[in-house]
């Protein structure tokens, strides 16, 4: 399989970025092809502008949507843009190694899907959800939280963690075609024990040893 971790943690001694260590050498090790974004090692900006494209259709009204399907037709998204889309186009299974902040992705990661997934050249018209332009690919969401796994439950004061990543896994991931797994969530490490942290880690390397026959996930839509 052609995997393509993009990553993001502001400390490269985290626990996020254990996680992401150990996917990319399990994954490598199991021969897989594997390619990554380390988007806090990149300086990658996550403000989104003009700066994505090289040409301008509009230079009077900065409208993202338009620029983009430009863009798409011209072959002219900035360089930076332009090898991130070409890293998802290349994969088969999308990663991404993050900590839950604010109940969302960190700004760097959500930034990336800001700018990265432009329409025309990523999504539009029909060519959304099973019509998507990623159809048949598979995405994964790993992830770290605060608070305990018992806050993250129906009722509990956090509400379940499916109601969580919804936005991500409906709003962004299955929008643009990919099927979603199950997501790899770590509750809480920072209060765990150095043991029980190696566990996870384990574990995950464990499930990454046979996720090309994993089955994806229904999100819960309807
Ligand atoms: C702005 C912001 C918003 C947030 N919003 C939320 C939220 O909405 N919901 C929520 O639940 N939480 C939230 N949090 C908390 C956040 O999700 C957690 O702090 C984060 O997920 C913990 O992961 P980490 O990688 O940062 O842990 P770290 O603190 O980096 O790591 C935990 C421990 O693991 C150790 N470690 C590192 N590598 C290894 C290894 N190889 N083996 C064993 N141990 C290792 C580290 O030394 C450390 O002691 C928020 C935090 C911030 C800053």
């Amino acid at each position: 399989m052609k995997v393509f971790v993009v990553y993001w943690h502001p400390e490269p001694q985290s626990f996020n970025s254990a996680m992401f260590r150990t996917a990319c050498e399990m994954l490598a090790g199991a021969g897989h092809e594997v390619k990554t974004s380390d988007l806090h090692e990149m300086h990658f900006d996550p403000v989104s502008g003009r700066n994505n494209f090289t040409t301008v259709k509009d230079p009077n009204y900065f409208k993202q949507q338009i620029e983009e399907m430009h863009a798409t037709e011209m072959n002219s998204f900035s360089a930076e843009i332009e090898s991130e889309m070409e890293k998802i186009e290349w994969c088969d299974l999308m990663i991404w190694q993050f900590p839950l902040w604010w109940f969302g992705l960190p700004a760097v990661l959500k930034g990336w899907v800001d700018r990265i997934f432009a329409m025309g050249r990523i999504y539009g018209g029909d060519r959304i959800y099973e019509g998507g332009v990623f159809r048949g690919k598979r995405a994964l969401l790993s992830l770290t939280t605060g608070g305990p796994e018992n806050a993250y439950r129906k009722g509990a004061f956090n509400g379940d963690i499916a109601g969580v990543l919804r936005p991500i896994h409906r709003g962004m991931l299955q929008f643009v075609g990919f099927d979603i797994m199950a997501p790899q969530i770590v509750y809480g490490p920072v209060r765990m024990t150095d043991e029980q942290r190696k566990q996870h880690l384990a574990t995950y390397a464990t499930r990454l040893q046979r996720i090309a026959h994993e089955s994806p996930i229904d999100v819960g839509i309807y």
